[in-house]
């Protein structure tokens, strides 16, 4: 029969975590040095209970142990932990890399992955359901496979800028668990819905809670929303353009003065977003940052995320197949419609925080040159 395993059951007593934690300090002191570098605290039976990193390692370990309060997150850590244990890196932004690589696989119980370089950037979150909506966060959350926007610089602003778009087109914001209840879906005996916000009533929101619109007109104007976060056409604008000139045509005039307006916020809209976007675009180069320790590496970033890590080429030889391999990374043409997919969101926060924190370090970065050809035409 299988035992459930009860999380802390390994949790030392007191004395037992005394001593373990006078074992490690010892180790620390004789051993760690003040280097770049990644490290785990393991509990007795093995689990890793914490990841981190420091450009600094020695004195962050030892930040543990002089943790005063019991409730302090570095004498939780150690309390449960039995041992740590480290590897050196050559450069800081590597130790970021390899913290982030680690806390993926292991998941530790107590990391929170991604908080610290959430801060400044957004996203917005496409909310499927039975009304897609959007939603502004700061990272991908459990939203595995999901469709994300950005980064976005400021959320504040960014909630502004898509409470205006959701205003423009209509669609709903409220909570996702709210009952949506379509003008062609028929329940029997079902008494006319009363809108669940006053966003119906005033215009702002086809009401997909209350019968104010088939589900098809509703996707259809999602879409809109969708193609003009993609930024790749001017499809919102000119649906809702058409619709207006039908509207006049039709002589109805309050409706296409209705449209005359989105349309104008939409405008300034888009300006609003383009100034929000963090230039992603612009995070693609080859870049190497001053190794303290071990050999330089170099790391290949195609629009914001590392797909590659290489040493630094010292030889023609190496040279010519490190060329080879930044050729075949960048190569491929890839989409550009602004979605991160919710596995690179991480990622792309550290190396837009990087780049924000650091700028000085973009002139460590190379741009990417195809090597000439050497085919005639
Ligand atoms: S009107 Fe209904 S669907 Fe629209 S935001 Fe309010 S509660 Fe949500």
């Amino acid at each position: 029969m299988s035992r459930r395993r009860q999380r802390p059951s390994f949790l030392p007593n007191a004395a037992d975590a005394g001593a373990r934690a006078a074992e490690m300090l010892a180790r620390v002191k004789g051993e760690a040095r003040d280097l770049p570098g990644v490290y785990e605290m393991r509990a007795a039976d093995g689990e890793i209970i914490y990841v981190g990193k420091s450009k600094k390692l020695r004195t962050r370990l030892l930040s543990y142990f002089r943790a005063v309060y019991p409730a302090d997150k570095g004498a939780r850590i150690l309390r449960e932990a039995a041992e740590v244990q480290w590897e050196y890196v050559p450069s800081e932004f590597a130790s970021l890399l390899e913290e982030l690589k680690r806390i993926k696989r292991y998941r530790p119980r107590h990391n929170v992955a991604g908080k610290r370089d959430a801060r400044h950037f957004a996203f917005i979150r496409v909310a499927r359901g039975a009304a897609e909506s959007f939603r502004v966060v700061r990272g991908a959350g459990n939203d595995e496979g999901g469709t994300f926007f950005g980064p976005f610089h400021g959320a504040t602003q960014l909630e502004e800028a898509l409470r205006e778009l959701n205003d423009a087109l209509g669609l709903r914001d409220c909570a996702l668990d709210l009952p949506m209840h379509f003008a062609d879906q028929h329940d029997l005996f079902a008494a006319p819905r009363t809108p669940g916000c006053i966003r119906h009533e005033i215009g702002k929101c086809l009401g997909p809670c209350a019968g104010g619109v088939r589900r098809d007109e509703y996707a259809a104007r999602f879409a809109l929303a969708r193609a003009f976060l993609e930024g790749a056409n001017d499809v919102p604008v000119a649906g809702l353009r058409r619709a207006m000139d039908e509207a006049a045509g039709q002589l109805e005039f309050e409706r296409a003065a209705t449209l005359r307006d989105k349309i104008g916020r939409l405008d300034s809209l888009r300006a609003q977003f383009a100034r929000l976007r963090f230039a992603v675009e612009s995070l693609s180069f080859v870049y190497t940052p001053s190794a303290v320790h071990g050999d330089d590496m170099s790391y290949v970033i195609r629009r914001g995320r590392v797909r590659a890590a290489m040493p630094l080429p010292r030889t023609a030889d190496a040279r010519r197949a490190f060329d080879a391999a930044v050729t075949a990374i960048f190569a491929p043409v890839e989409r550009t419609d602004g979605t991160v997919p919710s596995h690179e969101i991480d990622e792309l926060l550290l190396v837009t925080s990087w780049f924000t924190r650091f700028p000085k370090e973009m002139e460590r970065a190379t741009a990417f040159a195809p090597a000439p050809s050497t085919r005639s035409a």
